[in-house]
């Protein structure tokens, strides 16, 4: 098959910038989008086969943003509903491999930006990108026996087919909730950011997601057995050095191993001291406010500015790029649900802002801690001095000075 662009890893880590894009696909500006592994028969699916549905890349405009969903078939005798979030990571990987091609973020986030040498290059048609994603699947995993990828882009059929999606996802993450570090003996770590995050490694445990929210223990493990050789490996956890902080032994060696030696040290449930490395494609930032000496919330779907004053992607670039940054911790938004979330630091019960649809999402959560009416969100304060005002008047309990932290 002969494509327009090149492909290979070489093109890992290239990334189009606004004044090269050509065109977009899914990220901020559009609202609904997704990717999606989904497991079938080997009787559902035309080997091979890439299907559009909807406009096609000759019936765009340069410089236009378009919804987009990626939907990945698979069948294979050893392949099971396990496998498909690590096969469906690998979206990222394939895509950025392309050059011209830039992939972010993942699940509903997902956002792929192509440049304008791409463009020169020729690129009128999605097939492309369907049949290379085909190809590289096929190439790299022997468990994959037959692919068909769908690639949708008619806004209201991306709509319809987002139901099953959110269902997929909330599936997975549901799964890992009972589980919890203290009873494995192995976490998993993840480098497949590197490429645009060379310090960066996600140490995946039961009550850590990986920081893009893609990837849980369950996937890491399925992962790990699926391609013992790829950017997902088996951490044996090693002793426990801090029961609150969660410093693991296992954790800080493959730190000190992976980081290029920046690093030698983490801490699984701390924004502070050393807290965990951030990539680039988290889907949170959990950032402290000195002026209350607790904690917000942001999201990337949240466009307005934080009750810091910042936005999500202005606070992105302070907090990415593999470092670790005491304060600012890059997270996947399960992480809300673990009883573990910055526990050495308070946990929830210091969190004081967020925007209102986190909120809404894990209300159950925020519920059960008590803390429904407790914590602010864009519609109730502006800034810092009308939070400073908000908590006192609400009884905030970490202001109150209610909650001890663990010693
Ligand atoms: S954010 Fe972490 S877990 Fe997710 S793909 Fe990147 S390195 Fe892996």
């Amino acid at each position: 098959m002969e494509w327009h662009s090149d492909i290979g890893p070489q093109y890992e880590g290239e990334v189009v910038r606004k004044e090269d894009l050509w065109i977009e696909f899914g990220g901020p500006k559009v609202a609904r989008k997704f990717e999606l592994c989904r497991l079938k028969s080997p009787e559902q699916i035309e080997h091979e086969k890439v299907e559009i549905i909807g406009k096609d890349i000759n019936e765009m405009e340069e410089g236009g943003s378009y919804p987009i969903a990626i939907i990945v078939d698979v069948a294979g005798e050893q392949l099971d509903e396990d496998a498909l979030p690590v096969l469906e990571r690998r979206i990222h990987m394939f895509a950025s491999y392309i050059e011209g091609w830039y992939h972010m973020n993942q699940r509903a986030d997902t956002w792929i930006r192509v440049n304008k040498t791409a463009a020169k290059k020729g690129w009128t048609t999605l097939k492309e990108f369907g049949e290379i994603l085909n190809f590289l699947y096929t190439s790299e995993m022997d468990i994959i026996e037959k692919i068909q990828t769908t690639l949708v882009t008619d806004p209201d059929l991306i709509e319809k087919l987002y139901p099953e999606a959110k269902a997929a996802y909330a599936a997975r993450d549901q799964r890992v909730l009972t589980l919890h570090d203290e009873d494995v003996d192995t976490f998993y770590g993840c480098v497949l950011c590197q490429s645009f995050a060379p310090t960066h490694v996600s140490i995946i445990s039961p009550d850590r997601i990986g920081n893009c929210g893609a990837i849980n223990w369950f996937d890491g493990r399925a992962a790990a057995k699926i391609d013992p050789e790829g950017p997902i490996f088996a951490i044996p956890r090693g002793d426990l050095i801090d029961p609150t902080k969660g410093e693991y032994a296992g954790a800080n060696q493959v730190e000190r191993e992976r980081s290029l030696g920046t690093y030698d040290r983490v801490y699984l449930y701390s924004a502070f001291e050393h807290p965990h490395t951030s990539c680039g494609c988290f889907e949170a930032i959990v950032f402290y406010i000195p002026e209350v000496d607790a904690f917000g919330i942001v999201h990337r779907e949240f466009k307005g500015k934080t009750v810091i004053g910042e936005t999500f992607s202005h606070m992105a670039g302070e907090t990415s790029g593999g470092r670790q940054v005491e304060g600012r911790l890059g997270t996947g938004l399960e992480q809300i649900r673990s009883p573990k979330f910055i526990q050495a630091d308070g946990g929830l019960h210091r969190m004081v802002w967020m925007p209102k649809e986190i909120k809404e999402r894990y209300r159950e959560t925020i519920e059960a801690k008590g803390l429904w009416d407790k914590i602010a969100i864009e519609e109730d304060v502006a800034d810092v001095d009308q939070l400073l005002k908000w908590l006192d008047e609400h009884q905030h309990p970490w202001l109150m000075g209610q909650v001890e932290l663990p010693t």
